[in-house]
């Protein structure tokens, strides 16, 4: 596996690979990677010629400052994985290589609705961050395929809109969440959690799973207020556990039965802050 560390060396490579006709496929990451990540990267093998992984903790995209400073770190760990992964190059840059100018003067995107819910609605200038980094990203790789995870649902939806705000061709793959086996999603951050908050995190999975299984059309208020109430009996403090359609993301308090919807869930356990969601079944009896 190549290590580039420079966005001109890494241009210059990847832009010789893609002038003879080789597919680059792109997985952008923050590092401290688990099986999840690597199913984004075996995922690339199989569908593009010539893998990118990026490692880069972007400063702009934390709304808090400790979840910044305290974002795990493994970088040893991290380039023996993605070289067992079949990886071809790593793009490992400094905040310097990617924020040469600094931070002082960067784009603003017009992400609209998807920027004022949820992860937008809690985390201020998130989404902005987001956009910032992943532009750079896919200005520096010009991947033909970019993969990324449906674990970050609303993240994904960002992305697809900024490809089109941008008029990138490059087309968006959206992976399964991997999972523990009792249903945590696999996470960075769940590497920081006590062995007791380990075992009650999964509290966040088993409300999105109940919501699954017991969802009718109609009213859900009654319905949410239970799947609140698992968070809440497993220690979890919810920022939103929520139904929303799956095409456009606007919460919805009553289903017709037939669009397509999600479930969504932010929750602390202790100081960390845990994410996850569940494409519904439509089939339901
Ligand atoms: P991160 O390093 O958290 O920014 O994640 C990098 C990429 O990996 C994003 O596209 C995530 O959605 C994806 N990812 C994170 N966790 C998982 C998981 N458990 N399963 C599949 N993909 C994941």
């Amino acid at each position: 596996m190549l290590i580039f560390k420079r966005a001109s060396d890494i241009r210059k490579y990847l832009q010789k690979q893609a002038s003879n006709g080789i597919a680059i496929g792109f997985v952008p990451t923050m590092g401290a990677l688990h099986p999840g990540h690597i199913s984004l990267v075996t995922k690339a093998r199989a569908e593009t010629n010539c893998v990118v992984c990026s490692i880069f903790v972007n400063p702009t995209q934390f709304n808090d400052p400790e979840d910044y400073q305290k974002y795990p770190v493994a970088i040893e760990q991290d380039i023996y994985l993605l070289e067992k992964a079949g990886c071809d190059i790593l793009f490992l840059p400094s905040v310097a290589e990617m924020y040469s100018d600094g931070a002082g003067d960067l784009p603003h995107y017009e992400i609209g609705y998807l920027e004022t819910v949820l992860e937008g609605a809690y985390r201020p200038g998130h989404f902005q961050g987001v956009c910032q980094v992943v532009h750079r990203l896919l200005d520096i790789v010009i991947p033909r395929k970019l993969f990324m995870g449906q674990k970050d649902y609303q993240q994904c939806m960002v992305i697809r809109k900024l490809l089109a705000l941008t008029g990138s061709n490059t087309e968006l793959i959206i992976s399964e969440t991997l999972r523990e086996p009792d249903g945590l999603a696999m996470s960075s951050r769940n590497m920081r959690l006590n062995e007791d908050e380990r075992k009650l995190a999964t509290g966040i999975f088993e409300a999105l799973s109940f919501i699954n299984v017991h969802i009718q059309p109609g009213d859900l208020s009654a319905l949410l207020s239970k799947a609140r109430e698992i968070l809440l009996e497993k220690g979890l403090q919810p920022d939103y556990i929520v139904v929303a359609d799956a095409g456009n993301l606007q919460v919805i308090d009553t289903w017709n039965g037939a669009t397509p919807i999600v479930a969504l869930a932010a929750a602390y356990m202790g100081k960390i802050r845990l994410i996850d969601n569940l494409i519904l079944r439509l089939n339901f009896a």
